[in-house]
């Protein structure tokens, strides 16, 4: 079992502008941990970095408590798994399998060995002679991932490995992986840029912005507590709904409601100050689903979406002034796609409510919000705002 530690690791390609910024983590022994966010934002420098095939411009890596920092890659002994298979195509798919055993001088008998069992165990078991033409991507993806875990390395090191297929293998794949990954137990990291990659695949995340780390928790930390506006509209699809508010003695004026809001549960600011909220768009319930002490909106839908299970109801509401900016500024909104706006480019919220609840484009309909449901940030820098306050 092995750990992986990064003590304040700096990357400058160019020696000007930082791809990876004084980055710290501990990745425990057997961990399955996910580094991801948006392009750009050094995730793969990252992975490179802990595989040996970059060196920090400062900071160490350390595997296992010992500081690896100047060995070479296959001192290091981790696997990369790459998004393009890097699979041989005139080896079979046994050699491609047994392909690092033989490098690395393994006896033929225990390599063969190998390849057997790992074939089995990721289902490769009837096509060890066939050759890379004659296998779909799911396949091909299997026998990248068989390779490396024949080697039995110290540790997985995966980039996007996943995102050449198409989504519904994508999915079956992310199972497998998990299955996988709880048979063998050896530490992984997982890079990507898909937010749910990172929900549904690792033990931990960490979040990361222009080669900073943002926030690393368990998935459902992220989703719940983002620490600040950044994670918060990274993390979650559709994204996060944001409206500036500003505070009442009883509670928040938002996006052209007023929210009265039990003194445990109103924003840590003085009365009049503004606030950057954050409401989850499954947050904006039907109000019988939402309870007794939810704040109730009455709003006009001016798209629906039906997703099957759900709909997606958008609904125009006022912005307060100078709202568009300060949200952009919090959220580091260029880093992700607008949303949609209305037919006059007003802004629109999002509700995400069960596909029987009846109501057409045009439709008033009332939602309703938990106070618990709320996110408070702070507008001039999007930090979380903390909650002893509420
Ligand atoms: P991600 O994997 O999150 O998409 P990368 O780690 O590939 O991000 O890149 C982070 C930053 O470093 C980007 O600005 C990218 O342009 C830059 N970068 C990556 N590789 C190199 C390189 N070999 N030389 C110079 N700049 C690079």
């Amino acid at each position: 079992m092995t750990s992986i530690g990064l003590d304040h690791v700096v990357m400058r390609y160019d020696g000007t502008r930082a791809a990876v910024d004084d980055v710290s983590l501990e990745i425990e022994e057997g961990e399955f941990f996910v580094l991801v966010g948006p392009s750009g934002c050094g995730k793969s420098t990252l992975l490179r970095l802990l595989a040996g095939l970059e060196r920090p411009s400062s900071g160490a890596v350390r595997i296992d408590g010992s500081d690896v920092t100047a060995l070479t890659p296959r001192l290091r002994d981790v696997a990369m798994v790459f998004q393009n298979y890097a699979i041989y195509p005139h080896m079979t798919v046994a050699g491609n399998l047994g392909y690092g055993l033989k490098v690395r001088g393994v006896p033929k008998r225990e390599a063969a060995t190998r390849v057997r069992e790992v074939a089995d165990l990721l289902g490769l078991g009837d096509l060890l002679g066939r050759r890379p033409a004659t296998l779909s991507g799911g396949q091909l993806q299997r026998v990248a991932m068989g390779r490396a875990i024949a080697r039995r390395p110290r540790a997985y090191l995966m980039d996007e490995p996943l995102s050449n297929l198409d989504a519904k293998l994508r999915v079956t794949m992310r199972a497998e992986l998990e299955q996988l990954h709880r048979r063998l137990g050896v530490t992984t990291v997982y890079v990507t840029h898909d937010q749910v990659e990172a929900m549904t695949l690792g033990s931990r995340a960490a979040v990361l912005r222009a080669g900073v780390l943002q926030q690393v928790a368990a998935p459902q930390e992220l989703y719940a507590r983002p620490a600040n506006a950044f994670v918060a509209a990274f993390i979650g699809s559709p994204p996060m709904n944001f409206a500036l508010g500003t505070v009442r003695p009883d509670g928040l004026d938002l996006a052209g409601f007023g929210l009265r809001l039990p003194a445990a549960r109103r924003p840590p600011a003085g009365v009049g100050e503004r606030v950057l909220v954050g409401i989850r768009p499954e947050e904006l319930r039907e109000p019988r689903a939402a309870g007794a002490a939810a704040c109730a909106l009455r709003v006009t839908c001016a798209v629906r979406q039906n997703l099957g299970a759900d709909r997606l109801l958008f609904f125009a509401a006022p912005a307060a002034p100078g709202e568009a900016a300060a949200i952009a500024r919090a959220t580091f909104a260029e880093d992700r796609p607008a949303g949609p706006a209305g037919a006059g480019g007003e802004r629109l919220l999002c509700a995400r409510v069960p596909a029987d609840m009846p109501v057409e484009s045009g439709d008033t309909v009332d939602l309703a919000v938990r106070p618990e449901a709320l996110h408070y940030f702070d507008p001039a820098d999007g930090a979380r705002l903390p909650d002893g306050a509420r």
